[in-house]
């Protein structure tokens, strides 16, 4: 019997990306705690890290490739993958085939994927379920910043005199964060605004919560930053030398937002509440402005990003201790996957399709034979692609959209009509019940790689046990299939080390401090200085320290002058208003416990015990009207399908609106998928789609 070991690793969850110590006894049984030593987290775990060592059994496990639901050897399920693919890539064209991948995945492993799809098959028809999680707030840096950057790091929440919490119940969705937070309030006396349709948790604590009416976010900020300029707020020095377009972006916040009572109205706000707030973030340089999927999950998402961003600039709130516009994701390694370009839009390591050089420069480090030139489809168009059949071949990686999807009646049916679906994941979901292939992927524990966090922070996830069955990583898998299609040499890896390594020197090359994502310093790693990699931020170019690092607060910018951008954004009316036929709005979003379509956390009785079923929060009057009782099963019906909850009066929704988690799907409540009402209407710049306002009837079962 050998000892038990501890492994340093990172918790799979959310995007605050705690450091967890998994220690394997000596009888194979696991136990975890937070690593004290890792700057997230101090050692601290919320509800769902530290339940994870009770998410290591093999129940629901996929274990072996399948083809057709029947067992097969790798051999056959690869080769049957890549002739496919090969097949339908030669009759049809690149385009004709389409990876949906993960935030769960980890760096090396989307990096790979990455590859295939834009430097080999020739095509960016690449998306992930980030998609649905944080790309306004990529199309939000870009056109602000020039690049997807996030300013800030974690100390900021610490550091700040105001904390302005936009769509983000950070209580429950970045416990740890919030932790953090409430920490610091306590010693320095923090002020804590909260602006959030529902009252949350979040909510409940704060100094301040703007209730809003939903969706009216950026008439909440183009009427703060029209009273920052009419207080004199603005930092006119700042604005001059290191931005352009404030001028413009001021005179459609000044039209569009008057007065307080024209805020006031259209956010269904108090005009005292409203001017505390303003007044609050005039007054107090150190404010930190964190936004969230409340924000990201809009048809105007990108618009609410650079209202808020805005404000940041118009004051000269950025990269500087304690200040900052801070996008916090939601998945563990959304992060990562932004860093290699793991989005339909991206290239790769931040070159984008917007630069003419960028393609050539990539394809000439990767010398890839057909590399994409062109933006390929984002999920909600991928999906839609795959049903009228311009997709044909469709590989799902770790991600379940026949219930996360928005219309996922019709995405069930479009991975239905599809010819051709590969799905690798480690259990069994509502969307391997599609594929046509099977394979089985490594869980957390077993595999091995990095992940970011949303501060910027790379960690590394590590393996502790052994892979069971035929498991294997994704990375492998998919050289695997790359080297079947013709292309061994470029897929030659023998460790994620080496994708790392690889990973690093695109970052770094020819860059010449056209880009800030550079970790070239991490290029020349060993495998054993990769192994005990200490958590650290990025950039990290040759020669840098690792030191915590923000970005932005010297004043230059990404961008081609070198200046950020106000961009000028007006308030718009809800993409799809309620009517008679449909009069409630309904929300949805996570629970504390639970974690996505609950593949994981939903084997844990304790993590289950809070919310054992779905139920759809209502206020208690509209429940009253509509004669429903707390308790009853009700029926939940949008124009784009229908589920079922047990009712739950709450008097934190505002009249008219309901909420509804997004986690259950068909294994653990069937008909329960908030996805099955939600609406395939996205946002035009991020392609993001509308998961926070949709409008549908409820009626008592
Ligand atoms: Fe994991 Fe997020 Fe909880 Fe930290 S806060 S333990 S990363 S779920």
């Amino acid at each position: 019997m050998t000892d038990a070991r501890e492994v340093r690793t990172a918790c799979p969850y959310c995007g605050v990306g705690c450091g967890v110590q998994a220690r394997v006894a000596a009888d194979g049984t696991v136990s975890v705690r937070g690593d004290p030593g890792h700057p997230a987290n101090s050692g601290k775990l919320c509800s769902k890290g530290s339940a994870l060592g009770e998410t290591l059994g093999l129940d629901g496990r996929v274990l072996h490739p399948e083809i057709a639901g029947r067992r097969a050897g790798w051999d056959a399920a690869l080769d049957l993958v890549a002739r496919r693919f090969s097949e339908t890539i030669a009759r049809h064209g690149p385009d004709s085939v389409a990876f949906y991948v993960s935030g769960q995945l980890l760096t090396e492993d989307y990096y790979v994927a990455n590859k295939l799809m834009k430097g080999f098959i020739g095509s960016a028809n690449i998306d992930t379920n980030s998609r649905l999680c944080m790309a306004s707030s990529v199309a939000g840096h870009k056109r602000a910043f020039g690049e997807d950057i996030v300013p800030g790091v974690y100390e900021d929440f610490e550091q700040a005199d105001l904390v302005v919490l936009v769509g983000s119940n950070t209580a429950w969705c970045h416990p740890i964060l919030y932790q953090r937070l409430l920490a610091t309030r306590a010693e320095r006396g923090t002020k804590i605004v909260v602006v959030d349709p529902r009252r949350t948790a979040t909510a409940a604590e704060c100094d301040l919560h703007l209730q809003l009416k939903p969706g009216t976010d950026v008439m909440l900020f183009n009427g703060l930053v029209a009273h920052l300029a009419r207080c004199g707020a603005v930092d006119s020095a700042y604005v001059a030398a290191h931005t352009t377009g404030f001028d413009a972006a001021l005179s459609l916040a000044a039209a569009d937002a008057p007065s307080l009572k024209r805020v006031a109205e259209t956010c269904d706000l108090d005009a005292a509440d409203i001017a505390a707030f303003y007044d609050w973030f005039a007054a107090t340089e150190r404010t930190v402005t964190v936004y969230s999927q409340g924000v990201n999950q809009s048809a105007h998402g990108t618009d609410k990003v650079n209202a808020i961003i805005n404000c940041h600039l118009a004051t000269g709130r950025i990269g500087r201790p304690g200040m900052g516009p801070f996008s916090v994701t939601g998945q563990p390694n959304a992060m990562g996957g932004r860093e290699v370009g793991g989005l339909a839009n991206q290239l790769a390591a931040h070159m984008g399709f917007d630069d003419p050089s960028a393609p050539d420069r990539v394809g000439r480090f990767w010398h890839a034979p057909d590399i994409a030139r062109r933006p390929g489809l984002k999920a909600v168009d991928m999906f839609e692609a795959a049903s009228d059949g311009r997709i044909k071949a469709l590989w799902v990686m770790g991600t379940n959209p026949a219930v996360s999807m928005p219309d996922a009646g019709k995405v069930r049916a479009a991975l239905k009509a599809c010819d051709f679906v590969v799905v690798s994941d480690v259990t069994r979901t509502d969307t391997s019940h599609f594929a046509d292939v099977l394979l089985p992927a490594a869980a957390w524990g077993e595999k091995d790689g990095t992940v970011t966090n949303s501060e910027r922070l790379i960690s590394r996830q590590k393996s502790f046990l052994p892979l069971p069955g035929e498991v294997r990583p994704d990375w492998w898998i998919v050289s695997e299939a790359a080297r079947r299609m013709g292309f061994a040499e470029a897929f030659d890896y023998a460790e994620p080390a080496a994708i790392f390594r690889e990973h690093a020197a695109l970052s770094a090359f020819e860059n010449e401090g056209a880009r800030l994502f550079d970790i070239g310093g991490l290029t020349d790693l060993t495998d054993a200085e990769y192994d005990a990699l200490a958590p650290l931020h990025w950039p990290f170019p040759a020669g840098a320290t690792g030191r915590t690092q923000r970005l932005l607060g010297d004043g230059r910018f990404p961008t081609a002058d070198g200046r950020a951008r106000f961009l000028p954004v007006r308030q718009e009316g809800a993409a799809l208003p309620v009517d008679a036929a449909y009069p409630l709005v309904l929300n949805t979003g996570r629970l504390r416990d639970q974690w996505h379509t609950m593949t994981r956390t939903g084997r844990v009785p304790r993590l289950m015990a809070n919310a054992p079923e779905p139920a759809v929060e209502l206020n208690p009057v509209d429940a009253a009207a509509l004669g429903i009782a707390d308790g009853d099963l009700v029926r939940i019906e949008s124009r784009y399908g229908g589920a079922r909850a047990k009712a739950a009066a709450s008097p934190g929704q505002r009249r008219g609106e309901a909420f509804l988690p997004m986690h259950w799907s068909g294994r653990f409540a069937a008909n329960s998928a908030a996805g099955s009402l939600s609406a395939p209407i996205t946002d035009p710049f991020s392609g993001q789609p509308e998961l926070k306002h949709v409008p549908v009837r409820i009626s008592r079962e």
